[in-house]
């Protein structure tokens, strides 16, 4: 185990839809009624909000915890402190991708939002069977404003230094 850092819930509580981890209590709900949890054994909310919480950065943000989340925000309607773990899976997520932890999944997606507008684009045969039945080509959409956020952002940056 690599050593703690004391503050990282509060980093994590700053970070923008971080603040809810200040609120768990660490009933378990989440994770009871969790629909990614009942599949991946790796993913468990309840858990991770008390990795955050014991000061676990490195195990948090340089492994692939964060991303297993679905964002269905069962876990708010669950959660008896409105601490919304759906949301802090964000905030964390926000930290992990400036150390780099980003799966490649997500920078495929990222990728493809810059370069044509749209995070999933079809695949080859829908693009065939579109041709097939005459239908128009399906062109980028909103790539110049999308550019701006992510510029303002500073995530085009990071995805295209990965
Ligand atoms: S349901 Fe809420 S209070 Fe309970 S463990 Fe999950 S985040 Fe913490
Ligand atoms: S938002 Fe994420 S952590 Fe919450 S219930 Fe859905 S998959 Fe689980």
């Amino acid at each position: 185990m690599s050593a703690l850092d004391l503050d990282f819930m509060r980093k994590v509580a700053n970070v923008p839809r971080g603040r809810g981890v200040l609120l768990c209590i660490q009933c378990g709900r989440c994770s009871g009624s969790c629909p990614i949890a009942r599949l991946v054994t790796d993913h468990n909310p309840r858990r991770l909000m008390e990795m955050v919480i014991l000061g676990l950065r490195s195990e948090v943000l340089l492994q692939g915890l964060p991303w297993y989340c679905l964002s269905c925000f069962t876990c708010l309607d669950r959660c008896p402190q409105g601490g919304d773990v759906g949301e802090v899976m964000f905030a964390i997520r926000n930290l992990a991708a400036k150390e780099r932890n980003i799966p490649a999944g997500v920078v495929a997606q990222a990728r493809s939002l810059i370069d044509t507008g749209r995070v999933v684009n079809p695949v080859k045969s829908i693009l065939n069977k579109r041709k097939s039945l005459g239908l128009a080509e399906i062109a980028p959409t909103g790539v110049e404003d999308v550019k701006k956020i992510l510029k303002r952002t500073a995530l085009d940056r990071l995805i295209r230094s990965r």
